[in-house]
């Protein structure tokens, strides 16, 4: 059994029905956590909506190419159109740290290249596992998890 965090993010659409329906598929996959819910500010093009962002950990037995296949398939299903790079999605699924593996493929970097640099990802992988550590670094001391100005709108029941 595996242990994986992915990312969930979405700002077009529906993007809290989208979000409580991908975790529910998630949940088809294994065991489940899900973080509480943030909203964000957009990263690159600025004239675009607020993301709803959140983390949930799966315990899984797929291996880190299939889960990236299954996630694709996820983004897919939600009607996912990708109009330029950064820009808005109905649901963007990424892989954000797999048993802690270092994973250099042209299709998958885990540890997701972002990680380390995103607020909207480590304040909800800090809620799942407030003592992670990445590349050698305790999370929870990054100055960007310390001054970050974001606050859940919801606890992590938000998705049942
Ligand atoms: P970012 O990766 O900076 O968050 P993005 O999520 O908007 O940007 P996408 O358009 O969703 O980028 O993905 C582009 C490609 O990234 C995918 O086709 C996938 O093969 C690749 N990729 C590499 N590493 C990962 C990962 N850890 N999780 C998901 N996709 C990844
Ligand atoms: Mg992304
Ligand atoms: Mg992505």
């Amino acid at each position: 059994m595996h242990t994986t965090y992915i990312g969930l993010g979405s700002n077009l659409g529906d993007s809290r029905q989208i979000l409580c329906r991908v975790v529910a598929q998630l949940a088809t996959l294994g065991a489940i956590s899900v973080s509480k819910l943030y909203s964000t500010p957009p990263m690159g093009p600025q004239d675009q909506p607020d993301y709803l962002n959140a983390v949930v950990e799966l315990k899984t037995t797929l291996t880190p190419l299939a889960l990236l296949d299954t996630l694709q398939d996820f983004e897919q299903q939600s009607g996912r159109v990708r109009l330029r790079h950064w820009g808005e999605r109905t649901l963007d699924l990424d892989v954000l740290w797999y048993d802690g593996q270092n994973i250099e493929h042209e299709r998958l970097t885990v540890p997701h290249i972002g990680l380390l640099d995103r607020d909207f990802v480590l304040l909800p992988l800090l809620d799942l596992n407030p003592k992670m550590i990445v590349h050698g670094q305790v999370l929870s001391d990054l100055s960007i998890v310390k001054h970050t100005q974001l606050q859940p709108i919801a606890t992590a029941d938000w998705a049942k």
